[in-house]
């Protein structure tokens, strides 16, 4: 009897989540034959659920909001660019069994959406990253590898935002301030890492942070703007988007760590753009 390969996703909240269809409409696309499931995870559940899904025959797991530095700790191997950000949102079973290696493709994800799909560029650009959690640790190496200007990491709980600004500041400038620091600086780029959006919350921005032409994006999506994305379109932004087309490429890359296949993104971009304009 042949057993189907089990993956899934675990995070809080999770019922938002668009990663099984995305991962059904890959499996589809490239002949594969697996189950991808959503499961409510909180925090102090994480290790007994991930060790059960592993024990019960699981392949490979994405960890979302608020659980990517848990992943992190948990996996017994991790990637140079996990371990660099020191966050996880793929692991992976490997060939014995019983490794789990952590991956983390969320930085790259954001890349190929902002430089290949939205034909973005990057360097010499000034960026504001909000939220010094998970996600945000995972796009820094990234940001800073595509030779932006600099980056200021703002965050709710300051302390975080310094802390990892510590942790990225070499070449290239990073640094950390509370929001209430803002004043006075403009930015190319701004790019919301915070939970703020699935609470329908907008972190507190002033007027006049965004420079002429620049760029709003937001990792969370939502059929209907976020608020953030509403804020940037009020700003005049250049662009103002949100992270459905970041959601399908770090799949994808997941997918590909997993299957061994990679599948092709732009028609499942395009699939659930139509879906949501049609459900807003
Ligand atoms: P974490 O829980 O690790 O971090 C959350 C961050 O948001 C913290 O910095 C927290 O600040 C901040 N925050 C929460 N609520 C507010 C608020 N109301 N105002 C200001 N700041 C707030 O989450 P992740 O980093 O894993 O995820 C962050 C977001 O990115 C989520 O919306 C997630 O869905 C999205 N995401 C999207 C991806 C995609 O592919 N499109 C991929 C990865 C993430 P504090 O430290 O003070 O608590």
């Amino acid at each position: 009897m042949s057993v189907i390969d089990r993956y899934a996703v675990f995070g809080h909240p999770i019922q938002h989540s668009k990663s099984p269809r995305i991962h059904r409409l890959f499996a589809e696309q490239t002949g594969q034959t697996l189950c991808y499931t959503a499961q409510e995870v909180l925090p102090e559940n994480f290790h007994h659920a991930v060790s059960t899904f592993f024990a019960d025959g699981g392949k490979g797991l994405n960890c979302t909001v608020p659980l990517k530095e848990l992943a992190w700790q948990y996996a017994y191997q991790s990637t140079p660019r996990a371990a660099l950000s020191k966050a996880v949102n793929t692991l992976i079973l490997q060939d014995d069994g019983t490794t789990v290696l952590g991956d983390n493709t969320d930085g790259c994800g954001l890349l190929t959406d902002l430089t290949v799909n939205h034909q973005l560029v990057l360097a010499g650009q000034q960026v504001l990253i909000m939220g010094a959690g998970g996600a945000s640790r995972g796009i820094i190496a990234h940001l800073l590898a595509a030779d932006v200007a600099s980056i200021i990491i703002v965050n709710r709980t300051i302390e975080k935002a310094l802390h990892l600004a510590h942790e990225f500041n070499q070449s290239i400038p990073v640094k950390g301030l509370g929001f209430a620091d803002l004043a006075g600086y403009q930015f190319d780029l701004i790019i919301n890492a915070t939970s703020a959006s699935l609470t329908n919350q907008l972190p507190p921005l002033s007027n006049h942070l965004l420079a002429p032409q620049g760029i709003c994006y937001d990792l969370a999506y939502s059929n209907e703007d976020t608020p953030f994305v509403r804020w940037g379109k009020q700003q005049l932004a250049q662009k103002s988007l949100d992270g459905l087309g970041m959601l399908v490429e770090q799949a994808a890359e997941a997918f590909f760590l997993w299957r061994k296949v990679r599948p092709e993104t732009q028609t499942v971009i395009a699939l659930l753009n139509a879906e949501r304009t049609h459900t807003a």
